[in-house]
């Protein structure tokens, strides 16, 4: 037994072993399992779902593929069959209307098959599928009808996620509530203090912290624990907030950085004699964010969000002219030549005649004329430095790098983005990073809390809008025939084809099948074709992407290798091939290759007749919206947060009980009180902070090394 502790607060951090009814083997295959080891891991382990032990569906009523059903039968045979991959075990379940279903089992055989007993009564919950005609569950949750607590004591149970080993040692579904009984029983009020402070409790009317808690795992009815799940959302993502916002704070006050102060003679002549357009407001907007951030003597480490074709080059130009005219150098690095050249030639041209130097630097870039950037840049004779990977070599050194924006940042590792920080002394450059990659709202508020986002949310003027439409694969001769009427018009199209990984030799294979129907479907000389794909050697593809850029193509066949960032405004037709093998955000990538002129653009995605539900609802979302953040949402919605593009080296994103894609209102709440709280009182000295703040301390520990995108 362990001695109690002096320090009340540390009940939580005991082992579960100190649990009535739990010895030291069984707490330590609940390590093992489940990674719970202390009381406060058991607390805060929340059951993943509900179930209402008064309702059952009849066997005789269900319809497969409409969701999990829970039923109560009996068990009226037990056999493995197969053998092999092929073996399982398989069991009959038959209830009061008369009807039976399969269980089915492929894993755990061996010990499923002694644990349960034939002719005895079981609840089994689960996803009911038909197969030949019959109804069965694979691997339903499992629970003795007569070890269940009886309609009258409780009907409305949690489950926690289990697995085999647990269950065979009496830590299934049962044994887990009374283990949480045990430990209801053990806490006292000073365990488990209120964290939340009053005005908050107050003003959102939330239950207090230990009956929510209670009732998240043992709830008397669903309106309790509807109140329960709002209160331990708010706490989840109001801590959170917390943390991420003192982690700014920390950030700031630690890095510091040169001051821009002065807006000079070359941003100014820029902006009034060369600027080609008049700036969005967006775009407005977020140059005086970043002008404010190289003004205070920080270093910015700011993330700029903005569509495909939103305009975030000329916003990443006039910061750069900002370190200008401050006596300093910028650089700008692009994941790819294609992508960096396009930089240098657009920016290049921007700037004519204002006296600037520009150079651009790849891996192409070699022998004399690297040998002579190298010794300028060291020098400071070079302004503004573009190009690829090559820009964060050891050898490439500055005289005093003030700026450092990486486009397209998604395209790279956290180490790489990290390089540039070193490039100069004392100080590290400013640093901007620039996606156009949209996070949604809930994301980049979590993902990137502790950063500085931008966002830029309007496109330029006069851009017709994309029409998007789905055909499936037998009226492609419909869709190459829109093809030659662009053409026709002096257009150029893209054909764009999957390419995965783990395929992609077939897809290569597949490529030139395509190549060879295409090249009949469009001879020569009339039309002329170019084809690039990953496999390709980067000089061959740099020159396809030429030609293409040039015109002296029209069609041009490519492989994702096109997504990211390639100008050619003259292409105003695209069609995705396999569009269902892409996922959201790509085909939004994609799509952003075309619109780029002032002429209607036209985006086709081809798909296979059959499709899944998601591949269905993918479609639908691209044939409705162009707006980039509504489909970032839609993504969220369908894959869930961890698969977000640029989001999943964040450790931030494991929540217990709020889900991002869900409840953005709340977490919106969080972020606004968190943020009041935190300007009122910096430190949180009020004593009525004081649980939140012995909380978050508690805490920060655990978190360090979160939070720099570069
Ligand atoms: P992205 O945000 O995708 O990097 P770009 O910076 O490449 O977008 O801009 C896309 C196109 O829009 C470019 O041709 C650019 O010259 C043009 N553009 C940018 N800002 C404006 C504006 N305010 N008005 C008109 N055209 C603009
Ligand atoms: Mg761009």
């Amino acid at each position: 037994m362990p001695t109690p502790a002096t320090n009340k607060a540390a009940t939580l951090d005991r082992t579960v072993a100190y649990l009535k009814g739990i010895g030291p083997a069984k707490a330590k295959l609940l390590g093992e399992e489940l990674q719970i080891h202390t009381l406060g891991d058991l607390l805060h382990a929340y059951p993943f779902r509900y179930v209402d032990r008064t309702k059952f569906h009849r066997i005789i009523d269900i319809i497969p593929n409409e969701g999990a059903v829970q039923v109560k039968g009996k068990l009226t045979s037990l056999n493995v069959k197969g053998n092999g991959r092929a073996m399982r075990l398989v069991g009959r379940l038959r209830d009061d209307s008369g009807a039976a279903l399969e269980l089915v089992w492929f894993r755990g055989i061996n010990v499923l098959s002694n644990m349960f007993i034939v002719g005895e009564e079981y609840i089994c919950y689960g996803p009911v599928t038909e197969f030949n005609g019959k109804l069965s569950i694979t691997h339903p949750e499992m629970e003795a009808a007569k070890r269940a607590p009886s309609a009258e004591n409780a009907t409305f149970e949690p489950v926690y996620s289990s697995t085999e080993k647990l269950n065979r040692r009496g830590l299934d579904a049962r044994g887990r509530r009374k283990l949480i009984r045990a430990l209801f029983d053990e806490l006292k009020a000073t365990d488990v203090p209120e964290i939340i402070p009053d005005h908050l409790m107050t003003e959102l009317r939330l239950m207090p912290r230990i009956p929510a808690l209670k009732a998240i795992h043992l709830p008397a009815n669903q309106a309790e624990l509807e109140a329960a799940r709002r209160r331990m959302k708010f706490e989840e993502l109001f801590l959170l907030q917390m943390r991420l916002l003192q982690l700014k704070v920390v950030r700031e006050n630690q890095v510091a950085g040169y001051t821009f102060g002065s807006i000079g003679e070359t941003f100014n002549r820029f902006y009034t004699e060369k600027l080609p357009f008049e700036l969005t407001g967006a775009q407005k907007r977020v140059v005086k964010e970043i002008r404010h951030d190289l003004g205070r003597g920080v270093q910015m480490n700011r993330l700029l969000q903005g569509d495909v074709g939103s305009g975030k080059t000329m916003v990443g130009l006039l910061s750069m002219l900002m370190a200008l005219d401050n006596g300093f150098q910028a650089c700008m690095m692009a994941p790819t030549e294609i992508l960096a050249y396009q930089h240098f030639e657009g920016i290049t041209e921007y700037l004519e005649g204002m006296d600037l130097r520009v150079e651009f630097l790849s891996g192409s870039v070699k022998g004399k004329a690297r040998k002579a950037i190298l010794e300028d840049l060291a020098e400071g004779k070079i302004d503004i430095l573009l190009g690829t990977h090559a820009l964060i070599e050891p050898t490439v050194v500055f005289k005093n790098l003030g700026l450092a924006i990486i486009d397209e940042q998604h395209r790279f590792g956290v180490k790489q983005r990290a390089k540039l920080w070193v490039k100069n002394k004392p100080y590290p450059p400013h640093v901007l990073v620039m996606t156009a990659t949209p996070i949604p709202r809930t994301l980049a508020m979590t993902a990137y809390g502790d950063l500085d986002v931008s966002v830029i949310d309007e496109l330029p003027p006069g851009r017709t809008p994309i029409q998007t439409v789905h055909f499936t694969e037998h009226r492609r001769q419909r869709v190459f025939g829109r093809i030659r009427e662009e053409i026709a018009k002096g257009r150029q199209a893209y054909i764009v084809y999957p390419l995965i990984e783990e395929n992609e030799k077939l897809d290569l294979l597949a490529l030139e099948e395509a190549y060879d129907e295409m090249r009949h479907k469009f001879p020569p000389p009339e039309y002329q074709i170019s084809v690039v794909h990953g496999k390709m050697k980067p000089e061959n593809k740099d020159a396809e992407m030429a030609r293409f850029k040039n015109g002296e193509t029209q069609l041009m066949m490519a492989t994702t290798v096109i997504e990211v960032g390639v100008n050619v405004p003259n292409a105003t037709i695209m069609v995705i091939v396999h569009t269902e093998r892409f996922g959201l955000s790509q085909l939004h990538q994609l799509r952003g290759r075309v619109g780029r002129g002032a002429e209607e653009s036209y985006c086709i995605l081809l798909s296979s007749v059959k499709l899944s539900k998601e591949s269905r609802e993918r479609i639908k979302t691209m044939v409705e919206t162009t707006d980039g953040f509504k489909i970032a949402e839609a993504d969220l919605r369908l894959r869930g947060p961890g698969m977000i593009d640029g989001t999943q080296q964040s450790g931030v994103l494991q929540m217990r009980i709020a889900d991002l894609a869900k409840d953005g209102r709340i977490l919106s709440v969080a972020r606004d009180r968190a943020k009041d709280i935190l300007e009122a009182d910096p430190k949180l000295d009020n004593p009525q902070y004081a649980p939140l703040k012995a909380h978050l301390a508690k805490y920060m520990a655990a978190v360090k090394g979160w939070g720099r995108i570069s």
